[in-house]
């Protein structure tokens, strides 16, 4: 876990005392571990036989199962989980509703299957509406023993206060650009791509993934460099909405003034070659947010980047 060493520290200060609280919040920007922690946190808890520190083993049958994401007493609560339970599409789950909350208490008052702890962890939580919410807050009020919620929000502000009152609150902060460059390493992105993403990522690992992935997707529909068509067809391979279209043909740019920028800076690229080109990928950039064609400029920018290479 990169970059948390102050929610790590939190964190293993319960286990190591053995005083878990019933609640946590784990508060933060998107994108930055708090599910992942959550996850791997919980995880251990449910351990059978947890060695020094409280660290997973990762052979009992309580590891194992919350690996696979099996554990009957440990559940994470998203868009997937209440679209499940209510027999719904998970796109359009967009709060924590009062159904959900009133399932999940009957589920944790029962006893616990394995015999350890009984966790949910409930993501968005900055999405519960006020019932739910109301819910929640009676739950907290009287926790049953062995019980743990885990709360990921945004911030302690996007919550009720009655409710952000029963957690101990976890703080999560956004990334260095080098610790999410790392991670994107670690995943074999190439260093200079890692590096530009990284940079324009805002300190999220889990945006950096997503820029990545887009981009390798342009990348992979495009035929083969020096391709006259290739920016057309990097320009077709955008989504059909618009806003949609118009949201990837920015991050095509942006990445490409980043790269293009990146390129200067380690001298790999003149600046009197790339001063023009950089203007112009910053117009375009600037266009595709005032209602210009994204596919166009899509076209324009791969255009402006070959006249530099050749
Ligand atoms: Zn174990």
């Amino acid at each position: 876990m990169k970059g948390q060493e102050r929610a790590l520290k939190i964190l293993s200060g319960f286990r190591c005392s053995g005083k878990i609280p019933s609640a946590l919040l784990f508060h933060g920007p998107p994108g930055v571990g708090k599910r992942t922690l959550a996850l791997e946190w919980a995880a251990a808890i449910v351990c059978e036989r947890p060695g020094e520190e409280g660290a997973a083993c990762g052979a009992c049958r309580g590891c194992e199962a919350a690996g696979r994401g099996a554990h009957p007493d440990l559940r994470l609560v998203g868009a997937a989980y209440q679209a499940a339970l209510l027999g719904e599409e998970p796109e359009t789950q967009r709060a924590l509703k009062v159904d959900t909350i009133r399932h999940l208490r009957r589920e944790m008052e029962t006893t616990s299957l394995w015999g350890g702890w009984k966790i949910s962890i409930l993501e968005d939580a900055q999405t519960l509406e006020s019932a739910s919410a109301n819910a929640l807050l009676k739950i907290l009020e009287e926790p049953k023993p062995r019980t743990l919620w885990i709360l990921l929000a945004v911030s302690p502000e996007s919550l009720p206060k009655t409710i952000v009152s029963r957690c101990a609150r976890v703080p999560f902060s956004a990334l260095r650009a080098g610790d999410v460059e790392e991670i994107l390493a670690a995943r074999g992105v190439p260093a200079p791509k890692a590096r530009a993403i990284a940079r324009l990522s805002g300190g999220s690992a889990g945006r950096a993934v997503e820029m990545w992935e887009e981009a390798a997707d342009g990348e992979e529909e495009a035929p083969a460099k020096g391709d006259p068509l290739a920016p057309f067809s990097l320009a077709e391979s955008l989504p059909r909405e618009l806003p949609l279209a118009r949201r990837k043909a920015e991050r095509i740019i942006a990445l490409e003034i980043e790269k293009l920028r990146l390129d200067v800076i380690e001298r790999r690229v003149p600046f009197s070659k790339a001063g023009p080109a950089l203007r112009e990928l910053r117009d375009l950039l600037r266009a595709v947010g005032s209602n210009a064609d994204p596919r166009a400029a899509v076209v324009l920018s791969r255009i402006a980047l070959e006249v530099l290479s050749s």
